[in-house]
C-alpha cells in the first residue's frame, strides 16, 4: 500500500517575500496544520486517539502505518473503498463519517431536520441526556481549534503587505468564529498576492450519507510568476484563437466573456482534505452559489504537485510507452503547458447550442457532455499552441513541436490508467482513437508508440473540428456515436496499461519548506 505513492519533498523558493509576507507565511502553515486537527475529528470520532495509539509504536511497521494514516486522514483506505487498513478499528468509514452521531438513520434524519440542519457548516449530535438530535454550528464543534487557526490568520494579516491578502484572512477568521463564509468567500476571489491560501470548509465529499458537510482543507503556496506571465499572454490572444478555431464561422463567438481567473502558485503546504489519499493538483472554488453568480469561480493550479506526479507517475509510464528515440522529448514544460491550454480552452468554442432551439451545450449532451468537453479542451488546446507556434506567439520550431506531441502521447496513458468509467478516460480514449486511425500515433512492433508529426497537425485539426461541432449542433446521437465507436480501450492500449501496475498510483507529499520554516520558529 505504502508503495501506490511515492514519496515527493516539496521544496519553494520564499527568499523572494517581503519580510512581512515572510513571517506571516509561518503563521498561515500553522494554521493550515490546526486543519488537519480539525479534519481528523471530522473523519472519525476515533481518530484523535487512533493517532495517538500509532505515535507509540516505533516499529517499523509501525511507522510505515502512521504514514498512511497521515496519508488517508484515518484507518480507511479511499483506492479500496473505504475498507480498513489498520486493526481494531471499523471495517469500513462510517457513511457520514463524524458529521451525524454512528448510531443515526437516514430515516430518524429526514423526519427530524430542518435547514439548519442540511447546511455545509453544522454537524448533528445527540443531546446528551435526552438522546434526542442537536445541530451544532462548526464555531461551537471545533471552537478551541478555530480560536487557534483565527488568532494565527489575525496575527497574519497584521504582518503581510498585501491588502487582498489582508482583507481575506480578516474575514475568513471572523468566519471561523460566527460562519458566515460569504464575505469572505468573495475575499478569496479577489486575492491576488505572492501568497496564494485558501483555508476553510469546502467540500462536501466525505459526507456519504447526504452530501451536507463541509470538510476542512487548507492550501498555502507562493505565485508562480513564469507561469503566470505565459497564461497571461495565452489570455490575451483567446479571442484570436476563437476566430480561428475549425469549425463553421457561424459557430464562432465573436466576442468572448471574461474567462474563469486561473492562479498557478508552487505549494508549501496542503492540510486536512487537500491532503487527503490521491493529491489535488487543481481545483476550483467556492462551490457557494451565491458567490458564483456575484463573482465567478477561480481555478488555483499547483504546479510543484503536477511537477512531483510527472517525476514519480508519468516517467515512467514513458519509459514503458515510448520509444527509446523519443524519450529525450518528454517534458515537464510541454506537459505543463498543455495543462495551461486545456483549461482556457474550457472558456472558448460554443457553450450553447446553434442549431434549432438554444440550449446550453451541457443540457443538450447531457451525461455524454463531460467526455466530450474533456476530450474538446485537450484536443483545441492542442490545436491552441500549435496556433501559437505558427503565429510565433510561443517559440515553435521542429523541437519542441515533439516535445509538446510526444508528451501528450505518453500522458494519455496516465489518464486511461485510471479506467474509462470516468469522464476524463472515457474522453482521453476517444482521442488517443481517432490520433491512431488518422494515421497520428502509431503502435510499433515492439509494443510501444510514436507520433506521426507529418500527420499529427491535421489529425489534431480534425478532432478538434468533430467534437466543436457536436456541441454547436448539441448533437447527442452524435456524441453517443462518438463515444460508443473510440471511448474504449483496444487490445494493444490494454497490453501497455498491463505494464504499468507496478508504477506508483501517486504521490505522498513532504513539505520541507513547511518544516524547515515552523522548526526555525519554535
Ligand atoms: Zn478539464
Amino acid at each position: 500500500m505504502a508503495a501506490e505513492f511515492a514519496p515527493a519533498p516539496l521544496r519553494v523558493d520564499t527568499t523572494r517575500l517581503s519580510s512581512g509576507d515572510r513571517q506571516a507565511l509561518v503563521r498561515l502553515i500553522e494554521a493550515g496544520r490546526v486543519v488537519d486537527d480539525i479534519f481528523l475529528d471530522q473523519l472519525w470520532s476515533g481518530n484523535r486517539a487512533l493517532e495517538e495509539r500509532l505515535a507509540a509504536d516505533r516499529s517499523p511497521l509501525g511507522k510505515t502505518r502512521q504514514e498512511l494514516f497521515q496519508l488517508y486522514k484515518g484507518p480507511w483506505s479511499d483506492l479500496d473503498n473505504h475498507r480498513a487498513f489498520l486493526p481494531g478499528v471499523p471495517e469500513r468509514k462510517p457513511p457520514g463519517a463524524n458529521f451525524y452521531p454512528e448510531d443515526m438513520t437516514r430515516q430518524e434524519f429526514e423526519n427530524w431536520a430542518s435547514d439548519a440542519a442540511k447546511g455545509f457548516f453544522t454537524v448533528i449530535r445527540r443531546q446528551p441526556a435526552s438522546r434526542a438530535l442537536e445541530v451544532v454550528p462548526y464555531s461551537r464543534a471545533y471552537r478551541s481549534d478555530l480560536e487557534r487557526a483565527a488568532k494565527l490568520l489575525r496575527e497574519a494579516a497584521a504582518l503581510t503587505d498585501n491588502l487582498s491578502l489582508k482583507r481575506f484572512l480578516e474575514t475568513r477568521a471572523a468566519a471561523f468564529l460566527d460562519d458566515d463564509y460569504y464575505a469572505s468567500d468573495v475575499a478569496w476571489m479577489d486575492l491576488d498576492a505572492p501568497i496564494d491560501i485558501t483555508i476553510g470548509p469546502y467540500e462536501t465529499y466525505n459526507d456519504e450519507l447526504f452530501g451536507y458537510k463541509a470538510s476542512f482543507e487548507a492550501y498555502i503556496g507562493l505565485k508562480d510568476e513564469v507561469e503566470t506571465a505565459k497564461l497571461d499572454n495565452f489570455t490575451r490572444h483567446l479571442q484570436d484563437v476563437e476566430n480561428n478555431l475549425p469549425i463553421d464561422a457561424a459557430y464562432r463567438n465573436p466576442k468572448l466573456a471574461a474567462s474563469m481567473p486561473i492562479r498557478v502558485i508552487n505549494e508549501i503546504l496542503s492540510s486536512g482534505d487537500g491532503n487527503h489519499g490521491v493529491q489535488t493538483a487543481a481545483f476550483n472554488l467556492p462551490n457557494d452559489e451565491r458567490v458564483i453568480l456575484k463573482k465567478g469561480s477561480k481555478k488555483v493550479m499547483l504546479k510543484n504537485v503536477q511537477h512531483a506526479k510527472f517525476d514519480s507517475t508519468l516517467t515512467p509510464i514513458s519509459r514503458v510507452v515510448l520509444p527509446a528515440a523519443a524519450q529525450p522529448n518528454f517534458s515537464f514544460d510541454w506537459f505543463f503547458t498543455h495543462i495551461l491550454a486545456h483549461e482556457i480552452s474550457h472558456g472558448i468554442g460554443p457553450h450553447e447550442t446553434v442549431v434549432g432551439k438554444k440550449t446550453s451545450v451541457r443540457l443538450a449532451l447531457k451525461d455524454l457532455y463531460s467526455s466530450i468537453e474533456e476530450a474538446k479542451a485537450d484536443s483545441t488546446g492542442l490545436f491552441m499552441l500549435q496556433l501559437f507556434f505558427d503565429k510565433g506567439i510561443l517559440e515553435g520550431g521542429e523541437a519542441n513541436e515533439r516535445k509538446l506531441y510526444d508528451t501528450f502521447l505518453a500522458s494519455s496513458f496516465r489518464t486511461l490508467r485510471f479506467g474509462i468509467h470516468e469522464a476524463h478516460g472515457r474522453g482521453m480514449a476517444v482521442q488517443f482513437n481517432f490520433l491512431a486511425d488518422h494515421g497520428a500515433f502509431v503502435e510499433r512492433p515492439d509494443g510501444t508508440f510514436e507520433v506521426n508529426y507529418a500527420k499529427v497537425k491535421g489529425a489534431v485539426r480534425d478532432l478538434t473540428h468533430l467534437l466543436l461541432t457536436i456541441e454547436a449542433q448539441g448533437d447527442y446521437a452524435a456524441a453517443r456515436n462518438l463515444l460508443d465507436r473510440l471511448g474504449v480501450l483496444r487490445p494493444s492500449m490494454t497490453a501497455a496499461l498491463e505494464k504499468l501496475k507496478d508504477i506508483p498510483v501517486d504521490i505522498r507529499p513532504i513539505f520541507v519548506t513547511a518544516d524547515e520554516l515552523t522548526s526555525n520558529r519554535q
